[in-house]
């Protein structure tokens, strides 16, 4: 074993660089991340973080109705109230850390409104919240002298013992050894399951991969949020996300004749929650026999658009679109996974010792349906809660032996034949996205479980390619196997 840690945590998004900040320093922690650090579906987030801090003009009781019926009420009641009441501390939290959050002249935060919130809470830092967030939170925890980071470190396996685990992690071409009494998948989403996502590289669904193959309760994965409005690109596979806000302030959808059309499907039109508003643009496709469709804000001021929304604003300018003159085009593509690692009120997973949060998690905030903003406050309550519980078994229990190491296997093996990622995120795409295929489900999963044979039949070489091809190819299978038996 290379090193012992009381707990490990795999993930460096928002998810798991709070929990490191949540640890006492009596803690010994390893952070680890399979690429750069702040290269995470946390560094995309656009639009901001929902809280209620105006308790004059909002209430707890209105963001949990809001988040409740964005969710279609499948959401885990206890969950929402833990998420609502207990988030605005830990914003203002994040703020204390450096978190350069949109201020008003008189100190206090901005708050925008966006879809399916009853009331203006969404703090922001301008349209790259998520960075400023990742950035902030990354300089503090590099000043933790209880925590050990390592970057481009790729947890390839995981081994539950009787006290513990020990995890296998692929760094600079080498199989390193940690060994830990609790650990926190905090590894994000499963955007890279489909071909079109906002999702960062990242987005694989290892943790949620590891979880299962440890045995751990999996839940609702088949609820995916097809965000309506990305930036509909020709080639690129990572879609940039033309984010809720720019609706919030006005922005209206247009159709491929350039007619307002939301309003025909569902009254809040633009403003609807995000299934909504992306089954209206795929229906209206049909109807139109055109997926050419576009946003327009050209109405506002240029000066607002510009200091409002300079992210999107330079991104489209990259990609040939001046947004206070035309139109943006776009089309729904994959963005979130509401479903995930079943975890408690405390994030323990149904796997002693292993936690879960963010992303990867189900907690059961989001029921059928995340609310803007409520993933990025997510992250933060639920590892959070996972760091304190994590640091309240150790007090109770001390530093539990972790028993026999497992056999090492070797890195070295044949090399993968590639094509299998692209045959999974075709299946997805073609079987299972916005308005969903039931006739191709269960041949579609018949393929994807083909290809896990094929997978796990071989002793590959130990590499990125071969882990996170397991990993889509497990959430895949899981996806399918669920809504073929209609579970979700
Ligand atoms: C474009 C975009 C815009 C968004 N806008 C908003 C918004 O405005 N507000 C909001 O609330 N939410 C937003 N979201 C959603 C939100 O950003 C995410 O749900 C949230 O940030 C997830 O955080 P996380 O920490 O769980 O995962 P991530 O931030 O994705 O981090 C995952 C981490 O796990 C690591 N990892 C994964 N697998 C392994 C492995 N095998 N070994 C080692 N490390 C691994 C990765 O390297 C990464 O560090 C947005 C998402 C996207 C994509």
């Amino acid at each position: 074993m290379d090193k012992r840690y009381d707990a490990v945590i795999v993930g460096t998004g928002a998810a798991g660089l709070y929990a490191a900040l949540n640890f006492p320093e009596s803690v010994s922690v390893l952070l680890i991340s399979k690429r750069e650090l702040p290269l995470s579906n946390s560094s995309l987030a656009q639009g901001g973080v929902a809280c209620v801090l105006d308790t004059v003009h909002d209430n707890y009781k209105l963001h949990i109705n809001d988040t409740l019926v964005a969710g279609k009420y499948k959401n885990t009641l206890s969950a929402v109230e833990k998420l609502v009441k207990e988030g605005p501390a830990d914003v203002l939290r994040t703020k204390d850390l450096g978190v350069d959050y949109d201020l008003n002249p008189d100190g206090t935060m901005c708050k925008t409104l966006e879809a399916g919130h009853s009331r203006h809470r969404i703090v922001h830092h301008k349209d790259s919240t998520g960075k400023a967030i990742v950035d902030a939170l990354i300089e503090q925890v590099r000043k933790l002298p209880n925590v050990d980071i390592l970057e481009n470190a790729l947890l390839y396996s995981m081994h539950k013992t009787l006290g513990g685990f020990y995890l296998s992690v692929l760094k600079d071409g080498k199989s390193l050894y940690y060994g830990c009494n609790y650990c926190l998948l905090a590894t994000g989403g499963i955007g890279r399951v489909y071909q079109y996502t906002t999702n960062s590289a990242i987005a694989t669904g290892d943790g949620i991969a590891f979880a299962y193959m440890l045995g751990a309760k999996i839940r609702n994965l088949s609820r995916v949020q097809f965000h309506p409005t990305a930036f509909a690109a020709e080639a690129n596979r990572e879609r940039f996300l033309i984010s809720e806000a720019v609706r919030g302030e006005g922005a209206v959808l247009l159709n491929c004749n350039g007619e307002r059309f939301a309003h025909n499907y569902d009254k809040r039109g633009e403003l609807a929650p995000r299934d909504v508003v992306s089954n209206a643009i795929a229906r209206e496709a049909l109807r139109t026999n055109s997926e050419k469709f576009y946003l327009d804000i050209t109405h506002k001021p240029a000066d607002f658009i510009k200091s409002r929304f300079p992210m999107i604003y330079a991104k489209c300018l990259e990609e040939g679109i001046d947004i206070t003159k035309e139109w943006i085009p776009v089309y729904p593509c994959q963005h979130y996974l509401m479903g995930g690692i079943d975890v408690n009120l405390h994030s323990e997973t149904s796997i002693d010792g292993l936690y879960a949060a963010g992303e990867c998690a189900h907690t059961g905030v989001h029921g059928a349906n995340r609310l803007a903003s409520n993933s990025l406050l997510e992250a933060l309550v639920y590892s959070r809660t996972a760091a304190e519980d994590i640091t309240r078994k150790l007090q109770k229990y001390g530093r539990k032996p972790l028993g026999l190491e497992p056999a090492h296997r070797p890195i070295t093996g044949k090399k993968m034949p590639s094509g299998f990622r692209s045959q999974i995120r075709a299946i997805l795409q073609d079987t299972y996205f916005v308005l969903p295929k039931p006739e191709k489900y269960d041949e579609s999963y018949k393929k994807v479980e083909e290809i896990i044979k094929q997978l796990f039949s071989e002793s590959y070489e130990i590499s990125s390619d071969l882990v996170e091809a397991k990993s889509i190819a497990i959430v895949a299978s899981i996806i399918l196997d669920e809504v073929r038996e209609g579970q979700s």
